[in-house]
């Protein structure tokens, strides 16, 4: 894989003549963010992350939550400081433990590569359940981006 496909921020496509396709952000997230993210220096600023305009959680190598924007926070309720710093699958969303999820970031952690899915998941809280479409994208540094948007409230 030569680049990324969509904005790992914003979802949107990315056109290799004018986006970086290889650090997956777009043109326009790039003119808000100020300079291409280093996520092994965390320097995702909050206010970025909260501008966007679908759910942002950014996960460490160990999974564990560096951002939690707070579109995210909107849907499910929780506090994003609450969250930041705990462990994404087994502490703050154990629905996501299975093999289409957890599993396939596993997949991408053993491949080593840059990497994007895109899918749908039912997420399920102890509240409310929620159709989602989940932007996965893994940076071969080992910090992976969801991109959450919902679809619609299940029953
Ligand atoms: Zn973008």
């Amino acid at each position: 894989m030569t680049g990324f496909e969509l904005c790992t921020w914003c979802n949107d496509f990315l056109d290799p003549a004018t986006d970086k396709i290889e650090q997956g952000i777009c043109s326009t997230c790039l003119e808000e963010l100020g300079s291409v993210p280093n996520l092994e220096l965390e320097n995702i600023s909050r206010e970025f992350v909260d501008s966007l305009p679908y759910g942002n959680i950014v996960l460490d190598p160990e999974n564990r939550v560096l951002r939690y924007n707070a579109t995210e926070a909107k849907y499910t309720g929780y506090d994003s400081e609450l969250i930041e710093g705990k462990h994404f699958f087994d502490e703050v969303a154990p629905c996501t433990n299975v093999d289409i999820f957890a599993g396939k970031l596993q997949t991408f952690r053993e491949l080593g590569e840059n990497d994007q899915h895109l899918f749908k998941f039912t997420f399920t809280h102890p509240d409310f359940k929620s159709l989602v479409s989940i932007l996965m994208t893994y940076y071969k540094n080992g910090y992976t981006i969801l991109s959450i948007r919902k679809i619609r409230d299940l029953e």
